[in-house]
């Protein structure tokens, strides 16, 4: 077993805990990286089951064997709602990948990406090129370094598309202000009209709580609020997702009418998100509806 400090020992186990009380133990085959930047604790490990990961603060982030069911699911809903996407902002993302599925919309004409941590980028940049494939060099990208928070409240710019690829919200962490009350609100002004924002929003299984409470702050703020989920074996559990919204209701469309639209609109193949997984992923079980509506 290996602690966090402890994680350039190879051939060895690495322990994630989900809760205080419970953990998943993965092999390690490499650690490609291991260091400690302003903000986090960053490693890039291959895992023997999982291929390369990146991890901060001893949290697995994506891992190169089902990274885009993570990325697909968090980006795809919410582009494909809207008419025409155009300017989409990204706040995190680090790995790149969320930026690479942003840019298979033909619609898009700019996407800025702010990450607040630096290195973070330059090595998801040097160790993870399978994830961003390329995405940082695409003119239509701007790369800014800073707090995402800072960036809403300064800038004036207005976006179709906002999207939240954040650390989880753990108090004291550079993430903890990006899921507030006042921080959505900001966001929903710095939409267009039939503009959209989506978040990660946790594990539905390990921090169900958590999840509803995102939602429930989402929904406070914004006319439309939908949640949904979908398994992400690297994460063990099921991963949550939320979309506020000016207007546009992702729940709305068919099948049919999302594989058109992807079809039309979307360069290069996806490997997960279509019209029939649109409509599993907004299918939420009873217990998790109830405790979102507070019942
Ligand atoms: N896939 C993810 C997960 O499992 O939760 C999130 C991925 S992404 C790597 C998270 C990124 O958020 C990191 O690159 C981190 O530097 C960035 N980040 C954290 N707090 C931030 C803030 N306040 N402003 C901008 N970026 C931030």
């Amino acid at each position: 077993m290996m602690s966090l400090e402890d994680m350039s020992r190879e051939g060895t186990w690495f322990i994630e805990f989900n809760t205080p009380f419970s953990y998943h133990i993965r092999g390690i085959k490499r650690v490609l990286y291991n260091g400690v930047t302003k903000y986090q604790r960053v490693a890039i490990v291959e895992f023997e089951d999982l291929g390369k990961a990146l991890v901060l603060d001893g949290k697995t982030q994506s891992t190169v064997y089902d990274e885009f069911i993570y990325h697909e699911s968090l980006v795809h809903p919410a582009m494909i709602a809207h008419p025409n996407p155009r300017r989409v902002l990204i706040l995190g993302g680090g790995e790149g990948a969320t930026a690479r599925e942003v840019l298979k919309h033909r619609s898009v004409e700019e996407v800025v990406m702010v990450d607040i941590d630096d290195d973070v980028i330059k090595i998801s940049r040097d160790y993870l090129p399978e994830m961003h494939q390329g995405a940082f060099d695409n003119p239509k990208l701007r790369l800014i370094i800073g707090d995402g928070r800072k960036f809403i409240e300064e800038s004036k710019d207005k976006f179709d598309i906002i999207i939240l690829d954040l650390t989880d919200p753990l108090e004291g962490g550079p993430s903890y202000l990006l899921y507030t009350v006042e921080f959505y609100t900001m966001i929903k002004d710095r939409l267009n009209d039939n503009g959209l924002m989506v978040t990660q929003a946790t594990s539905t299984f390990y921090a169900l709580y958590t999840f509803a409470a995102i939602y429930r702050t989402v929904a406070s703020v914004f006319p439309v609020a939908r949640a949904y989920h979908t398994y992400v074996p690297s994460f063990d559990s099921t991963w949550g997702f939320v979309i506020g919204s000016k207007g546009l209701d992702p729940v709305s469309l068919t099948p049919e009418e999302i594989d058109s639209r992807i079809k039309n609109r979307i360069n290069g193949e996806l490997r997960y998100y279509e019209g029939d997984i649109h409509r599993v992923l907004f299918t939420l079980p009873r217990h998790i509806r109830a405790l979102l509506e507070n019942k």
